[in-house]
C-alpha cells in the first residue's frame, strides 16, 4: 500500500472515523461531561521538531480526563525513577478502569498506573512529594503547550467530586492497605482536578512530544532518561486504553492514552504525537472514532512501530 503525507493521512483519518463521530455513549457518570456535543471530532500531529499539523476540531478544549496519568507518572518517575512501582504494578488488566478488582490482596497494589486505583496512588505521591500535585501538572502542561492560561474546567471538577462514590471507595480502599500518604480526601481533590484539565488535540500533542523525545522537553532540558521515557510508553502500550488496550495494539500499534473525555493521545517514538478526540465512548471508554481515526493514520502514513 502507498505510503501518503501527513495531511492525507488526515483526510483519511477522518474519513474513517466519520461512520463512528456521534455513535457510542458520553461519560454521562460525570455530569460536566454529559451535555458535551458528542458529534465534534477533531485530530492534531506534532512532530519531534515541534510542527503541528491538524483537522477538524483540533482548537477545541476538552476534558483530558485519564490522559493525565501518563503526565502524573512521568512526573513522579522524573523525580524518583523506580521507587514508584513499590507501590504500583505495572501488567495489563483485563477489568474497566474503575475497577475494584485489580488490587493484589497482599499488599492492596494496583495492577497498573492507569487504572483508577494506581492513578489515585501516582497522584497520592506526586502530591506528598509537590504540596500541590495538580499545580504540579497543570504548570507542566502550561509550559509544554505553550498556552499559559490552561487551566481545569471547574464544572467537570465539582461534579465529578460531587458523584465520586465509586472514586471514593478505591480510594478508602488503598487507605485501608497503607498505601495512600494524603487522606482520602485530598487524593480525590487532586485527582478530580488533574482529570478536568481543559486542552485541545494541539495543546495534548505539544505536550506529550517528550515521550517521543527520550524525555527531552520542549526546552531541551531532560524530565526524563531515555530509559525512563520507553518504559513510560511500554506500559502506554500494554494498559493504557484497559480492556481494549489489545484491540487497540491490533488496530493502532502505538503506545496510547485514552481519557472519558474522549480523548486519546498515541505516542510514534522518534517521529511524534498523534492526539485525537471525539466525545461519543465505545465499551471500555475510549473513543470510537479515535480509535478508527488512529487506526487509519497508522495504516496509509509511515507514522508507526510497526
Ligand atoms: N476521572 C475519570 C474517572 O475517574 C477518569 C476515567 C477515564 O478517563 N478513564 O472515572
Amino acid at each position: 500500500m502507498a505510503l501518503v503525507r501527513i495531511e492525507d493521512a488526515l483526510l483519511r483519518a477522518r474519513e474513517a472515523a466519520a461512520p463512528e463521530v456521534g455513535r457510542g455513549r458520553l461519560a454521562e457518570y460525570i455530569p460536566g461531561l454529559a451535555s458535551v456535543d458528542p458529534h465534534q471530532f477533531g485530530m492534531a500531529i506534532a512532530s519531534v521538531d515541534g510542527q503541528v499539523h491538524v483537522i477538524g476540531d483540533a482548537d477545541v478544549p476538552f476534558s483530558v480526563q485519564s490522559i493525565s496519568k501518563v503526565f502524573t507518572l512521568a512526573l513522579v518517575v522524573a523525580a524518583e525513577g523506580e521507587e514508584i512501582w513499590k507501590r504500583v504494578s505495572r501488567e495489563p488488566s483485563g477489568n474497566p478502569f474503575n475497577s475494584f478488582l485489580q488490587l493484589d490482596q497482599e499488599a492492596g497494589r494496583p495492577r497498573n498506573p492507569f487504572i483508577n486505583a494506581g492513578a489515585l496512588v501516582v497522584t497520592d505521591r506526586l502530591h506528598a512529594m509537590t504540596g500541590d500535585a495538580s499545580g504540579t501538572l497543570r504548570d507542566l502542561m502550561r509550559r509544554e503547550s505553550g498556552r499559559a492560561d490552561l487551566d481545569m474546567d471547574l464544572d467537570v471538577a465539582r461534579s465529578e467530586l460531587a458523584a465520586g462514590h465509586r472514586t471514593f471507595a478505591v480510594a478508602h480502599l488503598l487507605a485501608s492497605y497503607g498505601n495512600l500518604e494524603t487522606s482520602v480526601d485530598e487524593v480525590i481533590n487532586q485527582y478530580v482536578a488533574q482529570c478536568a484539565l481543559s486542552m485541545t488535540c494541539r495543546e495534548l500533542a505539544l505536550a506529550g512530544l517528550f515521550l517521543a523525545r527520550d524525555g527531552v522537553l520542549s526546552d531541551g532540558s531532560q524530565l526524563l532518561s531515555a530509559r525512563e521515557a520507553k518504559r513510560i510508553n511500554a506500559v502506554m502500550l500494554t494498559c493504557g486504553t484497559y480492556d481494549s488496550a489489545g484491540e487497540f495494539a491490533y488496530r493502532v500499534g502505538l503506545p496510547a492514552k485514552s481519557g472519558v473525555g474522549g480523548g486519546i493521545l498515541a505516542v510514534i517514538p522518534d517521529r511524534g504525537v498523534a492526539c485525537v478526540w471525539s466525545p461519543a465512548l465505545g465499551p471500555s471508554g475510549s473513543s470510537a472514532a479515535g480509535l478508527a481515526a488512529l487506526d487509519a493514520f497508522t495504516t496509509y502514513s509511515d507514522w508507526t512501530v510497526f
